[in-house]
């Protein structure tokens, strides 16, 4: 589900389906078998093959406390990233800056496995922990950056939501403001739906006294969310923080809200984001991240007149000149991706794997379509060339 950041806020990825093979096989077999790929110099080849493909990768938040717990692929802990980093350092991946590599893509002049780091949303997290660690590092860094919670200085309301379900240890509810009583062991999915519409209808004032009430309701501290700052975007002041630290700030909407056919709504959220952004930033502000990846082809033209020059997906892979600008794929990164999983991705062992594997699938549907053909008459028959490679 895709939702917009008004009415449901900032929307986490998961990366753990974008790394593995296929979803059906067990996690440690596919770990496994990335091992003796590995161990077989597959890894060694696919870097050589793939050398051209520009690799981008996707970060969220840092973690501030122990949110990590909760979901660990959009707030990641410090030590973490700079695992990551040192990795791509010693492996000799070349960090370079999103316009700088866009540059060099557009006439496939980038330097063998050329890497970017992108960071989404603007999560506070980035500018406490992540900032210091990016420094040291001395590492060039695109955060996306969505706007309507720099405005309205609440927790960003949809993932707190979420949180204070997944803390409570309650076993019934009766949520605030008599919007429903519910059993929490077999309906806590419904009751957070129904807080989540709720809470979209309100201003940011009454969400924020929604969220205390809701945290009472659940028998979770909402003093200590508030003290840790949990789940805070950056305010203006980091902002210009990290502006004039070096980082490269960028559009990711005004409100998190990325309606496919909606023209109007998307220059609109474009605009606002932009205008915003534009009191903070003096560079241009020309590169946008989709809101929780979702995009359509048609959209490129629209986002070009808008002056947008790139933007970035959550499909996985990597980006070959013939890539377009407005669809670049990306590599998530957080919590559940193992080491082993990084690697796989970073060499571009998994991109291999999923080339073949669509190769197959191709395969698959062109003898099914061809089986069809030779069925016997009145049967339908597959347009042709749907599937191909
Ligand atoms: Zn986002």
């Amino acid at each position: 589900m895709k939702h917009g950041i008004a009415q449901d806020g900032l929307t986490s990825t998961t990366c753990i389906g974008l790394f593995l093979a296929a979803p059906s096989i067990p996690v440690p077999i596919v770990r496994a078998g990335l091992y003796l790929a590995r161990s077989l110099g597959f890894f060694w080849l696919a870097r050589r093959l793939t050398r051209r493909g520009l690799r981008i990768i996707c970060y969220h938040g840092f973690a501030v406390a122990e949110e990590y717990k909760y979901r660990s692929t959009l707030f990641v802990r410090g030590e973490f990233f700079r695992k990551r980093v040192e990795y791509l350092k010693r492996k000799g991946y070349p960090i370079l800056a999103l316009q700088d590599a866009l540059a060099a893509l557009a006439v496939d002049r980038l330097p063998p496995c050329a890497t970017v780091i992108t960071m989404d949303d603007g999560w506070r997290g980035v500018y406490t922990v992540g900032l210091p660690i990016i420094r040291e590092l001395n590492i060039p860094v695109t955060v996306y950056v969505t706007t309507y919670y720099v405005e309205n200085r609440i927790p960003v309301y949809t993932v707190t939501v979420s949180y204070l379900f997944w803390r409570a240890a309650a076993q019934r509810v009766d949520l605030p403001r008599g919007i429903g009583a519910f059993d929490l062991r077999h309906e806590a999915e419904i009751a957070e739906e129904v807080v989540q519409k709720f809470g979209a209808e309100l201003p940011p004032a009454e969400r924020l006294e929604f969220l205390r009430e809701l945290a009472k309701a659940l028998d979770v501290s909402f003093d200590e969310i508030e003290g840790e700052q949990l789940f805070r975007v950056m305010d203006e002041q980091q902002l210009r923080g990290l502006a004039a630290a070096g980082i490269d700030i960028q559009l990711h909407s005004h409100r998190h809200n990325w309606p496919l056919y909606d023209q109007k709504m998307v220059e609109s959220e474009i605009d606002e984001n932009r205008r915003f952004l534009q009191r903070i930033v003096s560079r241009p502000l020309q590169h946008f991240c989709y809101p929780s990846g979702v995009y359509g082809p048609h959209q490129a033209e629209w986002l070009a007149r808008l002056g947008v020059k790139s933007a970035t997906t959550i499909d996985p892979g990597l980006n070959y000149i013939d890539t377009s600008p407005f669809a670049l794929r990306r590599l998530v990164d957080g919590g559940p991706v193992s080491d082993i999983e990084f690697a796989a991705e970073m060499t571009g062992f998994m991109e291999l794997v999923r080339s073949l594997r669509r190769w197959l699938s191709a395969r698959r549907t062109q003898r099914a379509g061809a089986g069809m053909n030779s069925s016997g008459p009145g049967q339908p028959s597959l347009p042709c060339g749907k599937g191909g490679a």
